[in-house]
């Protein structure tokens, strides 16, 4: 067969990229994403069914998404001068942010190590990447060196992920605000793990006209409905609205994640419980020898394991059900470092079994 092939066609940054990877989890106790590990009561998942019942699939969805917006602005008490902008899951949104950008000739800046996706999106979508090294020590901002890349690149976009991931800690709020105060484009903090910790940047949005504040349903329990949301100056929002897809929320979304914002007071109390699980994972943690826990305002723990021993470890963990992330081959600041989601308690104590069999 002949014809044209990738290689004449594609762009060499697409060409160049490896795809995200997800490992196959069917079976495992599955601690590497992220997820909430708790359910539904059943009474909520019958009425839950019968609002989709009602939902009519030959229909396209509100476009706008009124009516969960509504829900959205109540549930998390946004200002009315709050501009908010929906996407397919917070992963959409970032793409769109940079889209809106790429071209601009001016790059994305973000501290290193952090969400891998600030990087890959910016590799396809042709735009320049600088990541500025967060401290080895103990992964917190170096405020003078951020200052300086800030004033040497002039980037278009910062992103923060506050707490960040796959570190798990908070960055020092005068940091994080000195980096706003010194950008000469966009800062968007990606508080994916709002749900999890007690600061939040929201109050300052008002004082900075270019901070945007992303957020996202998946890590309070809600990940397979994929829903993100952007916070920021309406006249950012009434922009980036035009790059939206008409129909990028479905009306599965719309209907479930409504459902479930009524209901908020249940995700929070899961988050608060897993918050809690996540202290006591963190002591029984750092009693193991060799194991160094790093603090954490999310929903998993950062390890660092004995020189040499991540993958080792890692496999044990993986032959005994359990499946975590190896961070070790993520680049030097990660060296034997392993990532761990917070789980249900008995989730935590299988994997603290196997590991200190594997260790
Ligand atoms: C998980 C995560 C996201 C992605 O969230 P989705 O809404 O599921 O796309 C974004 N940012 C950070 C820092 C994350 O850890």
């Amino acid at each position: 067969m002949t014809g044209v092939t990738p290689a004449q066609l594609l762009r060499p940054e697409v060409l160049a990229l490896s795809a995200y990877h997800v490992p196959e989890a069917r079976g495992l106790v599955k601690l590497d994403a992220m997820e909430n590990p708790y359910g539904w009561p059943p009474e909520w998942v019958a009425d839950w069914l019968d609002a989709l019942r009602h939902t009519p699939l030959n229909r396209y969805p509100d476009p706008g998404a009124a009516d969960l917006k509504t829900r959205l602005r109540t549930a998390f008490a946004l200002s009315a001068d709050t501009g908010l902008l929906l996407g397919n899951g917070s992963d959409e949104l970032i793409q769109l942010l940079i889209l809106a950008v790429a071209g601009c000739g001016r790059p994305l800046l973000a501290p290193e190590p952090t969400f891998v996706m600030y990087r890959l999106i910016a590799a396809f979508t042709g735009m320049d990447y600088i990541g500025v090294p967060l401290r080895e020590s103990d992964f917190s901002l170096d405020l003078d060196a951020m200052l300086a890349a800030i004033a040497r690149h002039r980037p278009a976009l910062i992103f923060l992920a506050d707490p960040n991931n796959p570190t798990g800690n908070r960055f020092d709020p005068a940091a994080v605000r000195a980096i706003i105060e010194a950008a000469p484009g966009l800062v968007v903090v990606d508080e994916a793990y709002f749900p999890f910790t007690d600061h939040s940047v929201l109050p300052e949005r008002a004082q900075f006209d270019s901070l945007l504040v992303l957020r996202t349903l998946s890590k309070m329990g809600l990940a397979g409905l994929r829903l993100g949301f952007l916070l920021g100056a309406l006249r950012w929002r009434e922009q980036f609205e035009k790059q939206r897809l008409p129909y990028n929320i479905h009306v599965l979304t719309q209907i479930s994640a409504a459902f479930a914002l009524d209901h908020v007071a249940l995700l929070t109390d899961q988050a608060r419980r897993i918050r809690a699980d996540r202290e006591r994972l963190a002591a029984a943690l750092a009693s193991l020898p060799g194991v160094t826990v790093f603090p954490s305002a999310t929903n998993f723990l950062l390890l660092r394991v004995a020189a040499g021993d991540a993958d080792c470890l890692f496999n044990s963990l993986h032959k005994a059900g359990v499946l975590i992330k190896n961070l070790h081959r993520s680049g030097e600041s990660l060296r034997d470092c392993l990532r761990v989601t917070v789980g249900t308690p008995e989730e935590n104590q299988a994997f603290l079994t196997a590991l200190r069999a594997a260790l």
